[in-house]
């Protein structure tokens, strides 16, 4: 405690955390978020590697995923019933002789089992139309007339219903045609995606290389989980919900041993930090006396794009970048952050995440999730809040945009959100409680019970 306030006396004399960055401004929610989305565009280092497609869950694609073939290959029954050719059904009921039988699986020779006028083929979901059919009928609307020839497929059929012309059958290349991009690279797997891929054959895939995120939670107060907190110590939760966070992004996250308020261990930290793909810090960005993070960032050259932005929880968020070659002069020309591998990008990004623990989860969502998504290469996906109704009335303050957690109730069509008794950004038990953050718009006031209200899920 004593060397680091020795530490701020000797170096900075009442310095506060925003006068270090003049240019820098607290924004609107939206600039914040589009100021991000432009940095991000074009980060990815492009790195790629070869998975087993059960690997590649959740990875990016580093290449585009085409169709090896028709789909479907050959025209597919979507029905059981029979191959029938539509005209013979324009009068019903109608009787058809039964010629032949295919099953998923059977390839219909072309000769040896087609339709001709009059006539029907049993056909199952999934097997290919014979040739002359140009419809099938669904199994329930006939009736096999008496079995003239046991155990074979022979005999005649009533059907009561007429078809038209292209029913119960998805025609050869409809969904899509041989050499179709399926995929675009920058895609994230998932299950839609995998059965793509496999539909294709690619039981390797192309994906991007993880990008290393580094998570530096700073506070003199804060402790490493496994250690005994004293009275006025707390565990270091933000480095654990931070990862989980980098994680579900496409990230790999690098946990770093957590700083003091203190200067020098502080920017010793930090450089390594820089040594991965992006540098996430948690603490240290509000006003307080010991929140060097912003000075120690200053001392390194950094860019600020945003040093707020007009939120709650989350207000003092900063966003911001070092040139890679700066970096590499303020560590005497050495390598910075040799614990991690990193290739050399000619800016290394950073956030500053408000320490309070639901800001940080909040914060990350908003701005630093997608600046990971981009490093791993994701092609940009725009923020949608989804909508509910209120189940009982919001009020508060106008002046910030409030995301707030709450809690998504009811069944099916009847969703209703109302939010989570909770006692500010400390507050982890509540936000464990809830299942998404109510948007609160900054001109708001009070939003009645039944309104509409806009929510990000979480
Ligand atoms: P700060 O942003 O440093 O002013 O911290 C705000 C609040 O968040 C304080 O109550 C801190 O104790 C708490 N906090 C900061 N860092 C962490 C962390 N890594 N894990 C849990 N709580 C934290
Ligand atoms: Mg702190």
């Amino acid at each position: 405690m004593r060397a680091a306030y020795d530490s701020y006396m000797s170096s900075s004399n009442s310095v506060c955390s925003s006068s270090v960055v003049p240019s820098a401004r607290v924004v609107s929610f939206e600039d914040a978020r589009h100021l991000v989305e432009q940095q991000a565009a074009g980060v990815c280092s492009g790195e790629a590697e070869t998975v087993d497609l059960p690997a590649g869950l959740g990875r990016v694609l580093a290449e585009g995923i085409l169709a090896d073939r028709d789909f479907p290959p050959f025209a597919r029954a979507t029905r059981d019933g029979y191959a029938v050719r539509a005209a013979d059904l324009a009068k019903v009921p109608a009787r058809l002789d039964v010629v032949g039988e295919v099953k998923a699986g059977d390839w219909p020779e072309a000769g040896m089992c087609s339709v001709g006028p009059g006539q029907a083929v049993g056909i199952m979901t999934g097997a290919p139309l014979p040739a002359g059919a140009d419809a099938v009928v669904m199994v329930e609307h006939t009736s096999l007339l008496a079995d003239q020839f046991p155990g074979s497929p022979a005999g005649k059929v009533e059907v009561r219903r007429s078809v038209s012309v292209g029913e119960n059958f998805v025609p050869r290349g409809a969904e899509a045609r041989a050499g179709q991009l399926l995929l675009d690279r920058g895609r994230r797997l998932d299950h839609a995606g995998m059965a793509i891929a496999a539909s294709v054959g690619k039981s390797r895939v192309q994906v991007f290389r993880k990008p290393r995120v580094a998570v530096l939670s700073t506070g003199d107060e804060v402790i490493e989980i496994d250690a005994t907190p004293g009275p006025a110590e707390i565990r270091n939760s933000n480095s654990y919900s931070l990862a989980a966070q980098v994680q579900n992004a496409g990230g790999e996250a690098v946990r770093l041993t957590i700083a003091p308020d203190e200067r020098k261990p502080l920017r010793a930290l930090i450089e390594e930090g820089f040594g991965c793909d992006l540098l996430l810090l948690t603490g240290g960005v509000s006003m307080g006396k010991y929140d060097l993070v912003e000075q120690v960032l200053s001392e390194l050259k950094a860019e600020f794009y945003f040093i707020g932005a007009e939120i709650q929880p989350g207000r003092p968020v900063v966003f911001g970048s070092c040139s890679a070659g700066a970096l590499a002069r303020a560590d005497g020309g050495s390598a910075v952050g040799t614990r991690a591998r990193a290739p050399a990008l000619h800016k290394k990004y950073f956030f500053g995440l408000p320490g309070n623990p639901v800001s940080t989860m909040v914060t990350f969502e908003l701005f630093a999730r997608p600046m990971v998504e981009a490093l791993a290469g994701m092609t940009p996906q725009p923020l949608i809040f989804l909508r509910a109704r209120l189940k009982s009335e919001i009020r508060t303050k106008t002046g910030l945009k409030r995301f707030l957690p709450a809690v998504l109730s009811g069944e099916f069509e009847n969703a209703e959100v109302e939010l989570a008794r909770w006692q500010g950004s400390g507050d982890i038990a509540a936000l464990a409680r809830a299942n998404c953050y109510v948007v609160v718009p900054p001109d708001r006031e009070q939003i009645d019970a039944g309104e509409w209200v806009s929510l990000l899920m979480r």
